[in-house]
């Protein structure tokens, strides 16, 4: 059961800014092995603006022991279409599923709650308190009331997403330029979907969204999210990203035009993350740190996997007593490894796809067609070999070249 913050209940062992995939698994985890657990959240209903497609990997479910019930939709085929050329990859089984953001979301804070989190609904991290250089809480403004909060707590996590409140202000942010990248969506119906909406679509070329790409994700046989995303640097900013968003709607076979049920969107740094995540008594995490994969800005799992991995590194702090940075900041090494070369290489896709011209996205895709297909499925799940890199990126490489001379 959600237990009701008092006044009292100020001082934490950790507090934890953020309730989206990291902030929200890293309470659930620390919060389990009997650690004092503040989850702070501006949201006054959780998941509440809904910011993602939420679409992952099958593993995921298992990897963190998600129920059904945040699960919209089993997919089994993808495809990538260019402006003249696709990739098509079919599973029999299903592979990847679209999820209910806002279901994932509650469930991670139903699960900190019932071990005990302290949640905090409705509260803004405004700034961290320092003392001697130390992290050793976070300045909240309640939004009901508008009356300040200090919650005290020997580690604060920074997991408030992209705004990385906390992180900013420490200073641990922007060291590289990082690009940003924004997507809009609409949940729609009646739509005639192909195989009764088991396609995770992806749209790209410079007709669609320059400098980024549409999908049509399905929630169910007719219904599918709908959306499209760019990053800012590659994007010709002729007309609004909604914009482009009508227009892919209206010209779209699967698409009809009609009202959309929600709109979801928001934004993203991606840069491949952040080098130092640490200070005394602090850690950034998730997209708070830029841990976005650069490629389709899939972020959930990896979000996860952070949460994961802090929990990991503070409960070692707890356990040796030191919760410097010198113990928190074996989450770098860590997070290092998690991503290990994806990151560069979902770099370099993300550059030979924001940044190409239609005819090289064509010549790409005509590539893939005669790839081997596991490495495809390798690479789209962040398991990809040395080999599967060379082989699916010599192409790319040939087109870099081939567009300087
Ligand atoms: C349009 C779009 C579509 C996407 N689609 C996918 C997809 O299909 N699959 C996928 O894997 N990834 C997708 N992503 C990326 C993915 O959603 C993010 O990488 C992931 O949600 C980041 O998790 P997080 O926990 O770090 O931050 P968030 O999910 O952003 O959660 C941060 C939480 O902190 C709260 N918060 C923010 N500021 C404060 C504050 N000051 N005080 C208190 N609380 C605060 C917010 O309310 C929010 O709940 C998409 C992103 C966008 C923008």
């Amino acid at each position: 059961m959600v237990q009701t913050a008092t006044p009292a209940q100020r001082r934490f062992d950790v507090v934890v800014a953020g309730n989206g995939p990291a902030g929200g698994q890293a309470a659930r985890e620390l919060a389990a092995s009997g650690l004092s657990v503040a989850l702070v959240t501006r949201e006054t209903e959780i998941g509440v603006p809904v910011t993602s497609t939420a679409g992952t990997i099958s593993e995921t479910l298992d990897e963190f022991d998600l129920p059904r019930e945040v699960v919209q939709r089993d997919m089994n085929g993808l495809r990538l279409f260019g402006p003249t050329q696709k990739l098509e990859i079919w599973y029999e089984e299903p592979s990847a599923h679209v999820m209910d953001f806002r279901k994932l979301k509650e469930f991670l804070f139903r699960e900190a709650a019932g071990a005990g989190a302290v949640a905090f609904t409705g509260t803004t991290a405004r700034e961290p308190l320092l003392e001697g250089g130390r992290v050793v809480g976070v300045r909240c403004r309640v939004r009901s009331d508008g009356s300040v909060l200090d919650l005290r707590g020997r580690v604060v996590v920074d997991a408030t997403g992209p705004a990385g409140v906390l992180a900013s202000r420490l200073a641990l942010r922007g060291r590289r330029p990082a690009r940003l990248g924004s997507g809009v969506e609409y949940v729609m119906e009646d739509l005639p979907l192909d195989r009764e909406g088991r396609w995770f679509d992806i749209f790209l070329g410079r007709q669609i969204v320059p400098g980024g790409y549409a999908w049509i994700s399905p929630v169910a046989a007719r219904s599918a999210k709908v959306g499209v995303a760019w990053i800012l640097s590659y994007a010709e900013r002729t007309m609004a990203l909604e914009d482009h968003l009508r227009r892919f709607i209206s010209s779209e076979r699967q698409l009809v035009p009609g009202p959309a049920i929600e709109t979801h969107g928001g934004f993203a740094y991606v840069n491949g993350g952040i080098r130092a995540h640490a200070r005394d008594g602090f850690l950034a995490i998730g997209d708070a740190a830029n841990q976005i994969n650069p490629l389709f800005g899939e972020g959930i799992r990896h979000c996860l996997w952070s949460g994961r991995l802090a929990a990991r590194t503070i409960r070692e702090g707890f356990e040796s007593g030191d919760l410097s940075s010198r113990t928190l900041s074996r989450y770098d090494g860590r997070w290092r490894r998690y991503r290990d070369f994806q990151w560069p290489l979902a770099a370099f896709f993300h550059r030979m796809l924001y940044g190409a011209t239609d005819a090289q996205i064509d010549y790409n895709l005509r590539t893939f067609q005669r790839a081997d297909l596991d490495a495809i499925t390798r690479v789209l799940k962040n398991r990809s070999r040395w080999s599967d890199r060379l082989r699916l990126s010599y192409p790319s490489l040939k087109t870099l070249v081939r567009s300087f001379v």
